[in-house]
This record gives structure tokens, C-alpha cells and sequence, in this order.
């Protein structure tokens, strides 16, 4: 069997049979899920970045843990395949492909797990890699009226996908990132191994998978952290024409205790005029509301910074809402007249950016390209950072968000393989591109490229969010003094570097012969 794979990996002629070697390869492995030829037209050759396409070998939708556990096995028999899981695909720089290798659609593991267990007193809910946020929020509030504490701002991303990265939102700098809101993993290693992982139990596999870029594991079950769900949002936004007194209040917000702040706060930059992608129109939470600029004093810059807070409550709570909330933005020192408030669900408020999305589909520009660059900036060097990149180098925008908020170092664990600056607070810049409304794709790229040299050239205290570098010196950079933790825990769990070869760490050599093992 596993010699057969590697003829078909290397002999052209093979091609034209693939037909029939995805059914003999699917009967061999024994899979209850499917199997698919890799086209480059596959949704396994791209992802929402669009920058990149490669073609794998085939593109596996395993009904489970058991079937991905007999992917990786095979792979391991072989002396060049390599295994990607893919998520749901929203990956900027290709991390979830694998050229000439199997792609394991995780979304067809979704539906494998979903169960709510009351623990001592806590709730938690029980659901499989490939499940999409969305849904566990949905399944979770509705049937239950519990959610989990921390989100990403857009829910169509998988629980396996953020786990591995991070997983950062508004609620982050309360309850810390996703990787913090796990209590146990199911987890597939590089050596085709099912194993659970916690805190106590295999605790380098489960600090190593969380925020490990798929290098160790792959996700097939996680158990998040639930807490009472709230019925209502009163969400709002404030501007600023001063950075300074942005992150004062920014860092002011986030560092009171729970129950003396809002439940969530974010922030964003944009554009010092009418652009209606960049500029004052991405400001009102409302079409009914307006953006007055002549509340905006004259000696404002190019940009101006808008901060987006939001606070829980239920419906009982109504009558004490004003006051808690005017009490909160009495503290604050933004640009009088210039608030947009709305009050909506939980839900609504948590699936926002996926209505935006169906807005952005309408006008085409959700499909195009997506030069997307994240990063995580200390407090120390954020006040440069404002001068040069965004006063600077993106003052006429990008064409979508320039998010900024801040991040408390506290609220993450040191033990998971993300890595963070030094300080106690830190603060998210994302980058989210849409092409046809700002630079062109060549353009944004030469920008992202001369921002990350710069914080280097300068010796900013920083490290990039969703990383994506090319050399093995970038990478050793990029993990610093945890470089060396990296590298055991790859030689602990996937020795052969089978996982996830779009990120590029870490590379299973070309074969050259195929060993001959029976599977
Ligand atoms: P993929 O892109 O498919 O995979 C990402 C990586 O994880 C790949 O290396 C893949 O091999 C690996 N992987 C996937 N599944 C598993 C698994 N089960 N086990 C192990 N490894 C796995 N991020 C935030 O933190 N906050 C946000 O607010 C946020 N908003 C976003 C909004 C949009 C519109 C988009 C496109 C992205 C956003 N992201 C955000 C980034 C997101 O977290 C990453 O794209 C992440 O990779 C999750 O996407 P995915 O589930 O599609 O994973």
C-alpha cells in the first residue's frame, strides 16, 4: 500500500488513474468518512487569504478521530506525505495546505461530539475540532442558555483552527485568549496516536497543541469553559482624536475588575475623512446615526481612533443599565458628540461580523484577496508604532479594519506554545484588508513586509499574531529563549514533521524512496 502512494506521488503517468486510486486507497485505509482527489480547484488549494494555491495529493474528510488517526499513520509510513489539517480555510498565508499531501477537512468532524457537562458546580461543553464557533454558540445558548467566556470577533472559524493560534476578541482581556478556556483536548499526535491531554494529564501535549500552529497535534475534541449567557449587549462606540488618551482609557477599562468595567473593549483606527471603507462612515454602529466631523477639533492628525466597548446584562437588569453604563463612559475622555450606541442580543452582537460578512459578499469584495497582517505589540513601543505605521505609512487606510486594543500578559499561560512581548500589557494590531477598497494586493504586501522590518530594524518589542515567515532564522526570532521548548515538543509528538507543512517551521524531506510497508 504505501509504495503504491509513493508511485502515485511521483509518477506523472499515475495521474490519470487517480480516480481509481482514491477507492482503493479509501478501501485500504478503512475510513467510515471519504476521500477525495486534490484538485487545484479543491477547496483544500485555497484559503481566505488568496494569496497562495497549492495542490495536494487528497483531501480527506474523516468522520472522526479513528479515520484521522489512519491518515497520519499512513503518512508516517511513508517517507515524504504530509497531513494538514484544514480548518475552515481562513488562513491568510496557506498554513492549512499541504503541497503533494493529505488535507483532512476538519469540518466534516463537526457534527462527531457536542455535549453539555455540568462539573462541580462549572459548565463546560464538549465539541470536536472541526466544529465552527457559530454553531457552538447557537447550540450552546439555545439549548442551554450557557456560552463560552472568550471568542474571536468573526465565528466562522473552527475551534481546532483558533485553538491553535490563540483565539483573541474583545472578552480576552477578562477571561484571556481561547488557548485559556480549555480545560482537555482529544488530540491526534504525529505518530497517528489518540491521546487526551489536560492540565494533569499528557500536559506538554496539551500546552504544547494550544496556540502550536498544528505542529504537535490535531485537534479532535476540546472542552471549553462555559459561563451564563446574558440576554442582552448594549454596545457602543466613542471617538478619539488623541492616541494618548485612546489607550488611557483603553488600558483604564481593561485593567478594572469584573463587574467595574465593560465585558468587552476593542478599538480600531480610521481614516481622518469621508472615505466611506477608511474614514468616519466606518464609525456609526447604526445606519439611522450620523458621524458629525465637525465635532473633530482642527488640530486633529490623519487618523483618529474609535473605541468599541460592550456591556452585558438581562433583560431583568434593564432598569440599572443607563446607569451603570453612563456611570463607566462618565470616566472616559472621548470626543464629546461623537458615540453611536445600539442595544442588541448576545448573539446578535457576538455574530456581527458575520452579518458584515454577507454585506461584504453582496459587493463581491469578500472572495478577492486578503493580505491580512496581525500583530502583538507591547505597550512600551505602541505610541511609536501609532506614529510611524499608522500616522504614517497606512494613513490613507488599508480598506477594512485597522484594529487596536489592548491585552493583559496575565490572563494567557506561559506553558502553551504562543508567544507573546514582554510587559504586562500588550496590544492586538490586526490589519484586515479588503483589496478593492484600499491598496492593491502588491502594494499591501510591500506595506505589511516594511511594517514587520521595521519593528525589527528598530528593536520593537513585538511579535507577529498568525505568523507567517520563510526562513528557519525567522522562526527561531519569532519563538525566541521558547525556540528550543518548540522544537522538543515537535520532536516529542511529530518527529517526522507529518503536521501541518503550510506553516512553513519544519519540513519533511522529499523522498527519495518510498519505504515498503505494508499498511
Ligand atoms: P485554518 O485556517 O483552516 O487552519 C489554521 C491552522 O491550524 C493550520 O495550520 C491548520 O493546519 C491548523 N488546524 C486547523 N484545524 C486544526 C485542528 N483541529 N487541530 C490542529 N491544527 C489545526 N483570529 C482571532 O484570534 N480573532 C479574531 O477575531 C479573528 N477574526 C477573524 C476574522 C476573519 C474574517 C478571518 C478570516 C480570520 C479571523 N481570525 C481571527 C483568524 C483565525 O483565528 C485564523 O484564521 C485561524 O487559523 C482559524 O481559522 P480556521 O478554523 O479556518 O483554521
Amino acid at each position: 500500500m504505501i509504495a503504491y502512494l509513493g508511485r502515485i506521488v511521483h509518477d506523472n503517468d499515475a495521474e490519470s488513474k487517480l480516480d481509481d486510486d482514491v477507492s482503493s486507497i479509501s478501501k485500504s485505509l478503512d475510513l467510515q468518512g471519504s476521500i477525495e482527489n486534490g484538485d487545484v480547484s479543491s477547496l483544500a488549494s485555497k484559503d481566505f487569504g488568496g494569496l497562495y494555491s497549492v495542490k495536494p495529493l487528497f483531501l480527506i474528510k474523516p468522520s472522526g478521530a479513528e479515520d484521522i488517526s489512519r491518515v497520519v499513520k499512513l503518512a508516517s509510513r511513508t517517507s515524504n506525505l504530509t497531513v494538514a489539517a484544514r480548518g475552515n480555510g481562513h488562513s491568510i498565508n496557506g498554513q492549512a495546505m499541504a503541497e503533494g499531501g493529505l488535507v483532512i477537512d476538519m469540518c466534516s468532524t463537526e457534527k462527531n461530539h457536542f455535549e453539555f457537562l455540568p462539573i462541580n458546580g462549572s459548565h463546560y461543553i464538549d465539541v470536536s475540532g472541526g466544529a465552527l464557533w457559530e454553531d457552538v454558540l447557537t447550540r450552546c445558548v439555545s439549548r442551554y442558555g450557557y456560552a463560552p467566556r472568550s471568542w474571536t470577533d468573526y465565528l466562522s472559524l473552527t475551534v481546532g483552527g483558533t485553538l491553535s493560534n490563540a483565539g483573541v476578541s474583545g472578552q480576552a482581556f477578562r477571561y484571556g485568549p481561547q488557548t485559556s478556556n480549555v480545560t482537555e483536548l482529544e488530540v491526534v499526535t504525529g505518530k497517528g496516536e489518540i491521546t487526551v491531554c489536560s492540565e494533569t494529564l499528557n500536559s506538554e501535549l496539551f500546552f504544547g497543541v494550544l496556540g502550536g500552529l498544528g505542529q504537535f497535534g490535531i485537534i479532535t475534541r476540546a472542552r471549553i469553559k462555559l459561563q451564563q449567557a446574558p440576554d442582552m449587549v448594549r454596545w457602543i462606540r466613542v471617538v478619539y482624536s488623541e492616541f494618548e488618551e485612546f489607550t488611557r482609557d483603553a488600558e483604564f477599562l481593561v485593567t478594572q475588575k469584573e463587574g467595574e468595567s465593560f465585558d468587552y473593549v476593542e478599538g480600531f483606527v480610521f481614516c481622518n475623512n469621508d472615505d466611506p471603507f477608511n474614514g468616519w462612515p466606518s464609525v456609526p454602529l447604526d445606519p439611522g446615526h450620523e458621524f458629525n466631523p465637525t465635532h473633530i477639533s482642527q488640530t486633529a492628525g490623519s487618523v483618529l481612533y474609535c473605541l468599541e466597548v460592550a456591556f452585558h446584562y438581562r433583560n431583568s437588569d434593564h432598569p440599572t443599565v443607563d446607569t451603570a453604563v453612563n456611570g463607566l463612559l462618565g470616566r472616559l475622555r472621548f470626543v464629546e458628540g461623537l458615540k453611536s450606541q445600539v442595544d442588541v442580543s448576545y448573539t446578535k452582537f457576538l455574530l456581527r461580523v458575520n452579518r458584515a460578512e454577507e454585506q461584504v459578499k453582496a459587493n463581491g469584495t469578500w472572495d478577492g484577496p486578503h493580505p491580512w497582517l496581525n500583530l502583538f505589540v507591547s505597550k512600551s513601543d505602541v505610541v511609536n508604532f501609532d506614529r510611524t505605521v499608522f500616522k504614517t505609512t497606512l494613513k490613507d487606510g488599508v480598506g477594512g479594519p485597522m484594529l487596536i486594543y489592548p491585552l493583559l500578559r496575565s490572563k494567557w499561560d506561559d506553558r502553551t506554545s504562543v508567544v507573546l512581548p514582554e510587559g504586562e500589557i500588550f496590544y492586538i494590531v490586526a490589519l484586515l484588508r479588503f483589496v478593492p477598497n484600499g491598496p492593491s494586493v502588491e502594494k499591501s504586501v510591500a506595506q505589511n513586509r516594511e511594517i514587520v522590518n521595521w519593528c525589527i530594524k528598530v528593536g520593537l518589542d513585538f511579535k507577529l499574531y498568525l505568523p507567517h515567515y520563510q526562513s528557519k532564522e525567522d522562526w527561531e526570532r519569532h519563538f525566541g529563549n521558547r525556540w528550543s521548548r518548540f522544537v522538543e515538543r515537535k520532536a516529542s509528538f511529530d518527529l517526522m514533521a507529518i503536521l501541518a507543512p503550510g506553516q512553513n517551521i519544519f519540513r519533511r524531506d522529499p523522498p527519495n524512496i518510498i519505504i515498503s510497508r505494508e499498511f
